[in-house]
């Protein structure tokens, strides 16, 4: 699997697109600059099954209206974030330089699910704490964790629908049991290991929940 990783807007969210070596992806998170996107699609070929929002933040789904139109693929969100992608005050886009975003989702999510890309298997990890319906997403060792998991930190969890005991359970029991070599791609920031984070994130190192 390739990851190409595109920063953008003043909040600099990644945004991921994920594919085979013969062209099949997905967009995760895009969050605004749809022409980069769409410039590293077409270059590279590829055939997108699905856009994948980690979850319903407005600085993560920044872009999503205009690149379904170009797309003309699926939108997925969890189905406990689907509120606050329909509702530019609950995802804060009202207070953000982009302006309001809200739309429908095509598919909503549950733990355990599968998102097909080509012959591979994405699987939604649901980790709420960021947000109700925050989900990482998890293929042949690559690992999207969203605002849940930064490299030496953790998703903010003050905003609406955020908890910190929810969010450093869905860390450890959904995240930390992964091997060690797991590499984590976060919403923001570069990416680290699951081993590196056991050793370094000292939130982990504290949690005794
Ligand atoms: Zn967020
Ligand atoms: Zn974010």
């Amino acid at each position: 699997m390739i990851v190409k990783r595109l920063q953008a807007g003043v909040y600099a969210a990644n945004c991921y697109i994920i594919h085979t070596e013969d062209g099949h992806g997905v967009v995760v998170d895009p969050a605004g600059d749809v022409d980069d996107i769409m410039e590293y699609i077409e270059e590279n070929e590829l055939e997108v099954a699905a856009i994948v929002l980690t979850h319903g933040h407005g600085d993560h789904i920044g872009g999503v209206m205009e690149l379904r139109k170009k797309l003309n693929v699926p939108v997925m969100v969890h189905s406990y974030d689907e509120d606050m992608v329909g509702d530019s005050s609950l995802n804060l886009s009202t207070a953000m330089p982009m302006g309001d975003v809200n739309f429908n989702p095509d598919r909503l999510l549950e733990d355990g699910d599968l998102i097909e890309i080509g012959s591979k298997e994405l699987k939604v990890l649901h980790t709420p704490g960021h947000t109700k319906g925050g989900i990482c997403l998890l293929l042949d060792g690559i690992l999207i964790t969203g605002d849940t998991l930064f490299q030496g930190s953790i998703g903010r969890t003050d905003l609406y629908g955020g908890d910190f005991d929810t969010l450093m359970n869905s860390i450890m029991e959904k995240l930390m049991v992964l091997s060690d070599e797991t590499v984590v791609y976060p919403g923001h920031g570069g990416q680290s290991t699951i081993g590196a984070e056991k050793r370094n994130n000292p939130f982990i190192g504290r949690w005794r929940g």
